[in-house]
């Protein structure tokens, strides 16, 4: 399948479910998650109309963007290595994997108050042992401790769901997310506006809409899951 005929697909699947839970499709963004496929393909999806690229690897990602040149809003969705940062800044307009301290301290070190990164910070809602985040009990106290990083900027939650055959079962995960994420709203810390949240992904999409997600993160079904 084309990347245009599998975007036409879930964007209908994406109105239909802004439809259901009063939402305005304007508001969802769609990451076309590129890490599995070439860079022929990626540029494929950016000629279907596709405005987001999502990569989990500094030195593939950085690779692909450089070869196709400045076209696209990239984001970092992988575990990011604190000895990356000063790559992965100069080269994402986006983080959605913020879940240390330390991480976030490289992150304003680096970027020598010269860019200001939007951040999310990754939550493990679900609690698996085999999924980065933070807990949801520590986001709070994790995003007040970044008052003085004045290159931070919480623009939102990211999570991953577990892989469930129904994905119905994500809903309860979603639905945590962005109570969590209003919680943090409503504290108006100037840096963490937190309006967004990333959630969401091939088997769980649809799910995540009705639940709130303003960026979804598809690769499988988009884009596909083999190089070539
Ligand atoms: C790979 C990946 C995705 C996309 O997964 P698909 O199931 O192929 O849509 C989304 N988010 C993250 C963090 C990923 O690593």
């Amino acid at each position: 399948m084309t990347v245009k005929e599998n975007l036409k697909t879930i964007k209908k699947e994406i109105d239909a479910a802004c439809q259901r839970s009063g939402r305005s499709p304007e508001d969802v963004h769609i990451i076309a998650v590129t890490k599995y496929v070439s860079e022929e393909r990626t540029l494929e999806a950016l000629n279907a109309g596709v405005l987001h690229i999502g990569e989990n690897r500094v030195e593939g990602g950085v690779e692909k963007k450089v070869a196709i040149g400045d076209r696209g809003t990239w984001h970092f969705i992988g575990s990011l290595q604190s000895k990356k940062v000063k790559k992965m800044i100069d080269h994402f307009d986006y983080l959605h994997s913020l879940d240390r301290y330390s991480l976030a301290e490289e992150i304003d070190k680096r970027s020598n108050q010269k860019k200001i990164l939007n951040c999310f910070v990754q939550v493990n809602i679900s609690g698996e042992e085999t999924k980065s985040g933070l807990s949801k009990e520590q986001v709070i106290p994790f995003i007040q401790s970044l008052n003085d990083f004045h290159s931070i900027k919480i623009v939102g939650l990211m999570t991953m769901a577990p892989f469930y055959d129904d994905s119905e079962r994500t809903r309860p995960i979603f639905r945590s997310l962005r109570e969590l994420k209003e919680e943090v709203q409503a504290l108006k810390l100037p840096f963490a506006p937190c309006t967004e949240l990333s959630m969401g992904m091939s088997n769980d999409y649809i799910v995540a809409v009705e639940e709130g997600a303003t960026f979804v993160r598809i690769g499988s079904s988009l884009v596909g899951n083999e190089k070539g």
